[in-house]
């Protein structure tokens, strides 16, 4: 047997028919940029998130981008403003705060949920602090009341990172829903995906979104007059169309991804390892990577990798040690540091097979 890390011709092929005829409706249409597909697909994505506005942009990074630079637009943000940001995100979190001139503070996350420690944030803003970017990585919601008030308390912004967690809700609320705005990832690999790079942006100020909007296509709201020194940052068409498609079956594939969630916390027991807590409230997870820390990792993925089962680690360098920011190179985050050397990211995905998910769990328990 051989598990992939995830099995992507799998999931699109479990709507081949449907994504099919949709795509070719869209080729034979002629028309492949800021039509129907993307107006279609954004009134759907703002009514399953429940956010007024819905704007389809080209990657998950651009969606983070365009919050930020559109927040300096109307003037709420200034060039060299701080926003804080988990130290263990994703790279792409950081790019869109520096990418506009501003300065991103990172705090540590919680060494169990590996979500930002909203206990640390406070000692970290400064009166140039604008925002809190929070990222719900792995897929589980990152945001409490706490994080609220503080936001509440200094005048910051709430920007999502909801690039991993899209379908997860806090008290019923969805992420991107939660926040002032906040940032989607649609890359083939993520929960809902498309065929190629996508993203969108969700909100419920018309301000920003009008801003957003704009900004994405050439800084332009009406054809040949340019307000802003914008960008080219569209949702195709085609992609526009089989996100469509897919995001009615998002729901039923998040459940399918905590069945596997719930079956690898109940039946892997090997004490060398150790598992993620399954959530109290089981939406406010949509598990789009399952997460172990080992103390042996390179043992381990080699030893998987052996047995054909696919790994991948989420992620091996946090932002503030990468050579493309060495400005932060000399700063320390312990749990951050020690996170990276320990985690590693198991199969899951919801088409992985009864049999496959006990494979994985006999050989994860016989290391
Ligand atoms: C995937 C991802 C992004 C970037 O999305 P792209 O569509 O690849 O640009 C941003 N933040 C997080 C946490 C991600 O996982």
């Amino acid at each position: 047997m051989e598990i992939k890390f995830l099995d992507l011709q799998k999931v699109n092929l479990s709507h081949q028919e449907e994504i099919e005829n949709r795509l070719l409706t869209t080729f034979r249409s002629g028309w492949y940029l800021l039509g129907n597909e993307n107006k279609t697909f954004e009134a759907n994505l703002s009514s399953y998130i429940g956010a007024k506005h819905a704007i389809g942009v080209a990657n998950g990074l651009d969606a983070l981008r365009l919050i930020i630079r559109g927040y300096l637009e109307l003037g709420i943000f200034q060039k060299g403003d701080q926003i804080i940001v988990p130290a263990n995100t994703y790279i792409a979190s950081v790019l869109a705060i520096s990418d506009n001139g501003l300065q991103p503070v990172f705090v540590e996350p919680n060494a169990d949920t590996h979500n930002l420690d909203i206990d640390k944030i406070e000692a970290a803003i400064t009166p140039t602090t604008k925002a809190i970017m929070t990222v719900h990585l792995y897929g589980q919601v990152s945001y409490n009341e706490k994080l609220k008030s503080l936001a509440e308390k200094y005048n910051l912004k709430i920007i999502e990172d909801n690039a991993q967690a899209i379908g997860a809700t806090y008290n019923g609320i969805k992420t991107g829903n939660l926040g002032d705005a906040s940032g989607f990832s649609f890359y083939p690999g993520k929960n809902l995906g498309a065929l190629g790079d996508g993203g969108a942006v969700t909100t419920n100020d018309d301000a920003l979104a009008k801003v957003i909007r704009a900004l994405a296509n050439y800084g332009s709201s009406e054809k040949y007059v340019n307000d802003f020194q914008g960008l080219n940052s569209r949702l195709d068409e085609l992609q526009a169309a089989t996100l469509d498609v897919k995001l009615n079956y998002l729901d039923q594939e998040n459940k399918k991804r905590k069945a596997v969630a719930k079956r690898y916390i109940s039946e892997i027991k090997n004490d060398k390892i150790q598992l993620p807590l399954f959530p109290i409230d089981e939406n406010s997870h949509v598990w789009h990577v399952f997460v172990i820390n080992t103390k042996n990792r390179k043992d381990l993925q080699e030893y998987l990798t052996r047995h054909n089962i696919q790994t991948i680690i989420h992620y091996p360098t946090p932002p503030h040690l990468q050579k493309c920011y060495q400005e932060f190179n000399h700063l320390s985050f312990p749990i951050t540091e020690n996170l990276c050397k320990e985690v590693l990211s198991i199969p899951i995905s919801q088409v992985m097979t009864e049999e496959e998910i006990s494979f994985v769990i006999q050989t994860i328990n016989n290391f």
